[in-house]
């Protein structure tokens, strides 16, 4: 029987492995991942755990016998080190060779790091991106002591509001002009600019770091305009880049990620991926979604086309960021907006909506989960209210959906 092996035991992994067991496949499956833990739910690692309202066993995805029970064999604590296509063999660190028939690569992302030349290695910058990173952080966040940020993505906004509800005083510096600069429009920017501010956090935008200071531990930034900013500890949320060593490597095409086709499909026919790691075709571009929710459809869409569906993958983006008492929900993707309408919800309720034209692209919906579910809804079925309307708080969002 055909032996599936899975590189990468994150969110894509899990919910391949997962699938392919759903669909009837039989034959053995082999998950590796490098981490000592299973599969865990990585969100929660910049809120409710960070903050210590969420302990480790709740982030993992499923309990470690799920894997045993499915028949599913889990290579924790496991790097592979190459693939050979030609024999269709891996091979990790500690020698030993594992063969496949069919490979899937969801590799996920490594986190920008600040250079070692400004101090980017000093103990206490710390990244936010797995469980170890999280729990390094964890015993800084206590009234009296500050926190640098460097950068303004939604990790570094995450990880400000949870250490400025736990008392710490918190910078957060931007070196592009503000905050939320790749992913939202000014509009979303200022609101989390303005709640942030509200919560005592200082936002610094178009503001470089020289340097971070310090010998034996970070102690401070020096800023690119001469100001200095003391902190206790720094995180980095300055983005990811997608982790594609092992497929440069082998050879595989590279496009902004792995290149795959429609279907997960790279270059070689035996070998998928699906994630951060992985690019597909959008629109005349190449885009990768960096969001669980794209890990756990297009995993699953690889399963499927492994099992030959022979099924295009079509995104359905949405994405949600936690940030004090506001839960903001994102539908659709903004890429090649034009202009946003601003809708008033009720209270402090908000939601801004991104067109391209006449057209509806995605929704930004700040504790606004009747405008979020509206607009998610109407970009699904690839409809779009006039502006007006949508920015009428007198047109009910039902009314939205039936004009
Ligand atoms: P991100 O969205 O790429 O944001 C990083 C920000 O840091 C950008 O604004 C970037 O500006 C800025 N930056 C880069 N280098 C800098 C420097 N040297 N000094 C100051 N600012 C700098 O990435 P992220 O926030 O690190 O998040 C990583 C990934 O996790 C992303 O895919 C993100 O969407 C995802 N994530 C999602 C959620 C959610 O959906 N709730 C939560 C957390 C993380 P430039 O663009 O100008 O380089």
């Amino acid at each position: 029987m055909a032996h599936t092996i899975v590189i990468g035991a994150g969110q894509a992994g899990a919910a391949l492995v997962a699938r392919l067991r759903t669909r009837g496949e039989e034959g053995p499956i082999t998950l590796i991942g490098e981490e000592l833990v299973p599969p865990y739910q990585r969100p929660p690692l910049s809120k409710a755990y960070l903050l210590g309202e969420m302990e480790q066993p709740r982030l993992f995805l499923r309990p470690e016998s799920f894997y045993a029970d499915h028949d599913i064999t889990l290579r924790t604590g496991a790097r592979v080190t190459g693939i050979d296509r030609a024999a269709r063999t891996v091979t990790l660190s500690d020698g030993e060779t594992l063969a496949y028939d069919r490979l899937a690569l969801t590799t996920g992302s490594h986190p920008r790091r600040l250079p070692e030349a400004i101090g980017g290695d000093l103990p206490g910058v710390l990244a936010m991106r797995t469980l170890a990173d999280a729990d390094e952080m964890r015993p800084y966040l206590r009234p009296g002591n500050s926190l640098l940020v460097v950068g303004g993505g939604y990790i570094g906004l995450e990880a400000a509001a949870v250490a400025a509800k736990s008392g710490m005083k918190v910078t957060l510096i931007e070196a592009a002009a503000r905050i939320l600069g790749r992913v939202a429009a000014p509009e979303t920017a200022a609101w989390f600019r303005d709640l942030h501010r509200a919560h005592g956090v200082g936002i610094i935008e178009n503001t470089g770091l020289t340097r971070l200071l310090g010998e034996e531990h970070v102690t401070g930034a020096l800023l690119a305009d001469g100001r200095e900013v003391a902190c206790d500890v720094a995180i980095a949320g300055i983005g990811i880049a997608p982790a594609t060593e092992l497929a440069e490597a082998a050879g595989l095409t590279l496009d902004n990620g792995i290149a795959t086709d429609l279907r997960g499909q790279t270059s070689d026919p035996a070998i998928w991926a699906a994630g951060d790691c992985a690019s597909l075709p959008y629109r005349g571009q190449r885009i990768r979604l960096e969001s669980v929710q794209n890990a756990i459809d297009q995993a699953e869409a690889v399963a499927d086309n492994m099992m030959g569906a022979e099924a295009d993958y079509v995104p359905k983006p949405w994405f949600w960021s936690d940030q004090y008492d506001v839960k903001l929900q994102i539908a659709g993707l903004n890429t090649g907006y034009d202009r946003v309408v601003t809708r008033p919800g009720e209270g402090a309720a908000v939601s801004f909506w991104y067109y391209c034209g006449d057209t509806l692209l995605a929704v930004d919906a700040m504790n606004d989960p009747r405008a979020y579910m509206t607009g998610k809804r109407l970009i699904e079925a690839g409809r779009s209210p006039a502006a007006d309307q949508v920015a009428d708080p007198a047109t009910a969002l039902k009314a939205l959906l039936t004009a």
